[in-house]
């Protein structure tokens, strides 16, 4: 018998990402019992996996305790298990270890995952980058092969130094250019007897350019601070087929490379294909304007699982964290106010500018009134945004003084490699 919600409402929120911890943060004064489930016990700040995957963060800057996030609302507690299941016509949730739970409320948040697109060997061998445990796995499979290759030279010609990097929009561009830093600014030194020229970092993209949502001049300033830092940019090219050690192009061109980072796609949560609701692109889930799911207007959708379109200048919002956070509130002060017996309101964005980073003082920001900034203020602007999408304070501080420490002193802590086999 699933587990019945007693007294107050009951909302159960599925996923402690940027959507799901927005949504119970605002319900921290409505009148209402919050159940938050993630199959992690930890948040996860996607936006500085690249920073672990190269060594300049910490796992712990990057994951943040859940529970340690609702200690100050006792509405509010978190359960780690899997979701299995949802049924919006019985208003009930399944789970991989507990009971199925039935709501009053629902809010899904459960992000998307890397979508492979069918490419032959990438499920088995590429590495994407969309959790920590993505970014850990990398950084110790690269920690192992500079190893591997001090060890046995031959390995070198073999592309054991070699990373070849899919898709040319911001995740791509992103681990590119930190990858870059990470060998030229460290590896030289911790490996003086390889050969640093012969490391290759070949950034694939598909289309004819890198960085197609900015502006041409943003594009091409990417282009070239990623060659200054020793990234090759191979445009109109895509990625046939991955061996553990090669990769096929589509023209037939073999690189001999043993890592392959893969930034080039998402898609929803399998479970947005059980609600039997519309899906749109990337199989995300369409929702009203006021964020919940047709016909269901206790069930809301945010973040990268949700098809959002702004009521305010009517265009698909992209899989960003602050559309994510700002969905994720939307949608917990529209259950507040039904809650208070008021109408729902349409969610409105307030867009703060398409950003990313490509190293150490070089980043673009566009703002959607069309200006633009690159560089050192670009990078600034996109530390500040994304200082505020932290947590906590306590989380801001630690990235503040984290990256702070990295800039001046260029020290990677966390290059050590910890295996199961150690005694
Ligand atoms: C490498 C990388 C860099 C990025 N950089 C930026 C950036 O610079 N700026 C920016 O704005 N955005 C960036 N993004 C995008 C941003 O991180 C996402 O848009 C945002 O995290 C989406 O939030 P969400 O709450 O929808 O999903 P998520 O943050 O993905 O959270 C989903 C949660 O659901 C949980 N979950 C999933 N499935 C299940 C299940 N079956 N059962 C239980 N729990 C489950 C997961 O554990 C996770 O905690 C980046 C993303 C990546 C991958």
């Amino acid at each position: 018998m699933p587990e019945r919600s007693k007294g107050r409402p009951r909302v159960v929120i599925l996923g402690g990402g940027f959507g799901g911890i927005g949504a119970a943060r605002k319900l921290k004064d409505a009148d209402v019992d919050v159940v938050l489930v993630d199959e992690h016990d930890y948040h996860t700040f996607q936006p500085l996996l690249y920073q672990v995957a190269t060594d300049l963060l910490d796992t712990s800057s990057v994951g943040h305790p859940l529970r340690d996030l609702f200690h100050d609302q006792p509405n509010v507690s978190v359960k780690q298990d899997a979701v299995t299941g949802i049924d919006l016509g019985k208003h009930q949730v399944s789970f991989k270890e507990v009971g199925p739970r039935t709501y009053d409320y629902l809010v899904i948040g459960l992000g998307a995952r890397v979508n492979f697109f069918g490419v032959e060997g990438a499920a088995e061998h590429a590495f994407p980058m969309y959790t920590l445990y993505d970014a850990v796995t990398l950084r110790t499979h690269i920690l192992e092969r500079w190893g591997a290759a001090d060890r046995d030279p031959s390995l070198v010609a073999d592309g054991a130094l070699n990373v070849v990097i899919v898709g040319g929009g911001p995740t791509g561009v992103e681990s590119a250019g930190a990858l870059a830093e990470l060998y030229r600014n460290e590896f030289d030194k911790d490996y003086p007897d390889l050969p640093q020229d012969q490391a290759r970092i070949i950034l694939v993209e598909a289309g004819p350019v890198i960085f197609s949502m900015f502006k041409k001049k943003l594009q091409t300033y990417a282009k070239k601070a990623l060659e200054d830092r020793g990234v090759e940019v191979m445009t109109g090219e895509s990625v046939k087929a991955i061996t553990p050690t090669r990769v096929t192009l589509a023209d037939g061109t073999v690189l001999n490379a043993h890592t392959l980072v893969w930034g080039a796609g998402l898609e929803a949560s399998p479970l947005a294909g059980s609600l039997g609701a519309e899906l749109q692109r990337g199989n995300r889930v369409a929702v009203e304007p006021d964020l919940s799911i047709a016909e269901h207007p206790e069930v809301f959708a945010v973040g990268d699982i949700a098809w959002i379109t702004d009521a305010k200048t009517g265009r698909v919002l992209p899989q960003l964290g602050s559309v994510a956070l700002q969905a994720g509130e939307w949608a917990g002060k529209n259950i507040a106010r039904r809650q208070a017996g008021k109408k729902t309101e349409p969610f409105e964005y307030t867009d703060k500018g398409t950003m990313a980073t490509i190293g150490r003082g070089a980043a673009v920001v566009q703002f959607h009134r069309g200006r633009t900034m690159k560089g050192e203020p670009a990078f600034l602007a996109w530390g500040a945004v994304h200082l505020a999408l932290l947590s906590t304070g306590e989380d801001r501080a630690k990235a503040v003084v984290d990256w702070t420490w990295a800039g001046f002193s260029h020290e990677r802590p966390g290059r050590i490699s910890v295996s199961a086999d150690e005694e």
